[in-house]
């Protein structure tokens, strides 16, 4: 059974159990429908935005998942005065007020046409269509992280969900990016129909010593002396715990999920709140989420007086109910309060305290036909059964389906495991057979190649002291347990066989030698021409610390900003630096930037990590901390004394160099470019610029190169852009999950960026400068294209190690990535192939590489 019909067979069964569950509160758990972008139940005409680019990229185009051939694929922006862009705004309207708990968003992908995509975004809301609402996560953050490529959806929580008729989706971009996006919204219809309530704000308790506050933080209307005109935490989906002290949440501060009040700040003894609907409703019942910890001074209302108003008064009789002191449990709970039918577009009630301390963590009406049907129908109200009580009873009877529809899920879905399980291992079976027979076909048929081959190899290891069988162990330390190709150089019999002599693989001085970039910088340092060997190197690096210039910077400093990205590790955070200009000594500082609190990267090792992680993150500490040039990304600080650990390097504000140029488009002389274009300026290069950025890595190479260090896994994404085109290197020894599909895996164990890869790295193993100066070649080649593509996307990962069987044959099969549109003759000829040489000897140096970069800039 494919993934698909599992995932459809558990929808049924959801919808099944659903159904079946008739609920009187919304719950975001399971209130999660597409509320028709993708699927067109919202129409086009309710779909607009504040511009679009041209008619093909109008908002109407931007239905996440939907492609339907007359567009370009996505809402696209048009061309925005603003500078940051903030005023573009694709907006929908869901003609009813919907409770909203996750977005999604797409780029724009068009079948490989399109590659605009919006990485952040923003979004606003409205319940009437005037007064809009900047949405904030619970810790008061409005940037969502958006999208990572064109095609890929991505699906956000909104962590507090939102009430509205209208939203809006903002791409935040600065001036250099092209957006384009598709959404899709989740949620149901807010059947309870409450636009807004107003209630005193809630109040602080100190507990046992501890502050415990009980505001709602996060109400959306205007807080003076009461909070006015807003939906908040009542209306949330979030039921508090029975101990107030404790959240659902996690990381929010004791008292979170509940509003609560001290009785003696209020002389008439009760709290009054009014609640305003979007129009007449019959009401039957109220539910108040209410905590009753009576050990601490809480209990539930003693008393609910709830008046009505349908026109401008309020009616003069109240319904008026007791639920009665529990004394007996303390956990928390709903209580139902009976509103008798009536009519009203508002109700007052006066809770009256039953105790020091009330605390209501949730508010739920049912109304005419409020009770929530959660079948997949928009949510729609279903019409209220004849004799219907919204009370306990309805729970009860409901309890017994849902849990007899629990348990068929499980025990489908444990068949369906069961099932998927079954048919993995039997394919696995299959494979393994299935490769056995090939390989013992191309044992026998290569029996004399490999004896050959294994000869050669190992007498090769014995004369030059050891050719490690664990070349790769530690380059790419994802997989520790990696073992050398001989697949694939068995693959390529002829290399076994060639009377030519094999350049000899570099030298390991034990199986376990870290071939690691480390070794050769401090191999560098420690140098001792006759004998100095890498393990040596290694240890003493281990004990010899980071560069004496590195200091520990004080944790409680830095200010988180925002997200920046997640690489191996785990993520990186733009921080405020307190102070930081007066503690980097002179060497370190940041040139022309005096600016107090110093904006930093910080990069985090993530909590669950374990040694070999931490060993290498260590070691990408020390690494960083020699290494001292303009294009080379400059390590300012740690944070090692304690968990997480943290090193703190200086900020490129155009994030990675693939991305940024992924964003780009090139501007063509002059003559030929559209009007669009002549507007677009800003997020055009000419390929002057391009060759400029080369340079750059072309200058920041020359200096590892002085020093003998070995980058390994130079590439566009190993890259960081400043302001003003600034490249510099970075990524010491880590590849990336963001570009796992740059990698290939080898019998599913070391992964190898191997489409940069010079054909004697991933033959022999071997890494030297000319290797670099092999991916240095593909580098450019991506940066002229773009990056619009991968190198050799038209072969597969097996074809393109068939390729390097080519050039290690070079009987003219190879073949080599084209020459980029753009791109001068002479850059191609004279220095692209030149870096992809078959002898390393005869491939430029960085020297020569960027001395000639420098002098076709002149
Ligand atoms: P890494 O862990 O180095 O692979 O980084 C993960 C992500 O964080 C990448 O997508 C980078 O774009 C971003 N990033 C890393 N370092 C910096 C920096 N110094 N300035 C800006 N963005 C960064």
């Amino acid at each position: 059974m494919e993934v698909k019909e599992v995932k459809l067979v558990a929808h049924h069964v959801f919808v099944v159990l659903l159904a079946a569950s008739v609920r009187t509160q919304v719950n975001p758990e399971m209130c999660r429908y597409p509320l028709g972008m993708t699927g067109g139940q919202i129409q086009d005409e309710d779909i607009s935005a504040s511009s679009q680019y041209s008619e093909s990229t109008a908002a109407r185009f931007g239905r996440l998942d939907f492609d339907n051939g007359d567009g370009d694929g996505a809402w696209c922006p048009g061309v925005t005065s603003e500078a940051d862009g903030l005023k573009d705004f694709l907006q929908v309207d869901l003609r009813s007020l919907h409770f909203i708990t996750l977005v999604g968003t797409q780029g724009r992908h068009a079948d490989g046409m399109g590659n605009e995509f919006a990485q952040r975004y923003r979004i606003q809301y409205s319940r009437g269509g005037s007064d809009w609402v900047d949405w904030r996560d619970r810790k008061g953050r409005q940037v969502i992280e958006g999208n990572r490529n064109a095609y890929e959806a991505v699906l956000k929580d909104l962590e507090p969900p939102l009430i509205a008729r209208f939203v809006r989706f903002m791409p935040v971009t600065d001036h250099s990016m092209i957006v384009c996006m598709r959404v899709e919204l989740y949620g149901c219809e807010w059947l309870d129909g409450l636009t807004s309530y107003s209630i005193p704000d809630g109040h602080q308790m100190i507990y046992r010593g501890r502050d415990v506050y009980f505001n709602d933080s996060v109400y959306d209307g205007a807080s003076a002396e009461r909070l006015t005109q807003g939906l908040g935490q009542l209306t949330d989906g979030t039921w508090g715990l029975d101990d107030f002290l404790h959240s659902q949440i996690y990381g929010m501060w004791p008292g979170y999920d509940y509003v609560g009040w001290n009785n003696r700040s209020f002389p008439k003894g009760y709290v009054e709140m009014i609640f305003e609907f979007d129009h007449v409703r019959n009401f039957t019942s109220m539910k108040v989420y209410c905590n009753n910890m009576y050990s601490r001074g809480v209990r539930l209302f003693r008393q609910a007086t709830c008046y009505f108003r349908s026109g401008p008064d309020w009616e003069a009789d109240p319904v008026v109910f007791r639920p009665g002191a529990d004394h007996v449990s303390q956990a928390a709970r709903f209580v139902t309060v009976p509103l008798g039918d009536r009519t009203a577009s508002s109700i007052k009630c006066r809770f009256h305290f039953g105790d020091l301390w009330m605390l209501l963590s949730e508010l739920a009406f049912q109304s005419g036909s409020a009770v929530y049907n959660t079948s997949r129908n928009k949510g729609h109200p279903t019409s209220l059964l004849p004799g219907y009580d919204p009370t306990h009873k309805l729970d009860d009877s409901n309890t017994r389906i849902l849990i007899g529809c629990l348990v068929a899920v499980i025990a489908i879905l444990l068949a369906i495991i069961v099932i998927i399980l079954w048919r993995q291992v039997w394919q696995k079976m299959l494979e393994k057979a299935s490769r056995r027979m090939l390989d013992d076909e191309l044992t026998a048929r290569l029996a004399d190649q490999t004896r050959a081959f294994s000869f050669h190899h190992s007498s090769l290891s014995s004369e030059e002291g050891s050719a490690s069988t664990s070349t790769y162990e530690r380059i790419f330390p994802l997989c520790a347990d990696y073992q050398e190709p001989s697949r694939l150089i068995r693959k390529l019999p002829e290399f076994a066989q060639s009377a030519e002599p094999v350049e000899k693989p570099e030298a390991a001085c034990s199986d376990n030698a870290p071939h690691y970039a480390e070794a050769d910088i401090i191999s560098l340092q420690e140098s001792s021409e006759s004998s100095t060997c890498p393990v040596t190197a290694v240890n003493i690096s281990l004990f010899a610390g980071t560069d004496s210039s590195l200091k520990e910077f004080p944790r409680n400093k830095l200010t988180f900003k925002e997200k920046l990205g997640e690489g191996q590790f785990g993520e990186v955070h733009l921080c405020e630096a307190e102070d930081m200009q007066d503690f980097l000594n002179e060497d370190l500082c940041i040139e022309g930037n005096n600016m107090s609190p110093l904006l930093v990267a910080v990069k985090t090792l993530r909590e669950d990590a374990n040694k070999n992680a931490r060993n290498d993150f260590l070691k990408e500490i020390r690494i960083m901390s020699r290494l001292r040039d303009p294009n080379i990304v400059r390590l300012l600080a740690v944070c090692v004394d304690s968990d997480p650990l943290c090193m703190i390097t200086e900020y490129m504000e155009n994030g990675d160099l693939n991305q940024f140029l992924c964003n780009l488009r090139l501007r063509q002389a002059a003559e030929d470019r559209t009007e669009w274009e002549e507007k677009e300026e800003r997020s055009m290069v000419c390929d002057r610029k391009l060759i400029g950025m080369a340079a750059q890595i072309a200058s920041g190479m020359k200096y590892l190169s002085s020093l003998n260090f070995v980058h390994r896994d130079l590439a566009t994404r190993n890259c960081l852009v400043g302001k003003n085109y600034t490249i510099k290197i970075a990524d010491f020894g880590m590849s990336r999950n963001l570009y796992r599909g740059d990698y290939y895996r080898i019998q599913g164990r070391a992964v190898l960026p191997i489409r940069w890869m010079s054909w004697e790295s991933i033959l022999l193993g071997k890494f030297t400068m000319a290797s670099d100066v092999w991916a240095f070649g593909v580098t450019l080649w991506e940066i002229l294209t773009l990056c619009k593509e991968q190198p050799y996307s038209q072969l597969s990962d097996e074809q393109v190690i068939e390729n390097t069987g080519e050039f290690f044959r070079d009987q003219g099969k190879q073949v080599y990535l084209p020459k980029p549109p753009y791109c001068p003759d002479k850059v191609y000829s004279d220095l692209m192939l030149s870096c992809w040489r078959r002898n390393a000897k005869q491939r430029p140096s960085f020297q020569d590489i960027h001395t000639q970069l420098v002098e076709s800039l002149a």
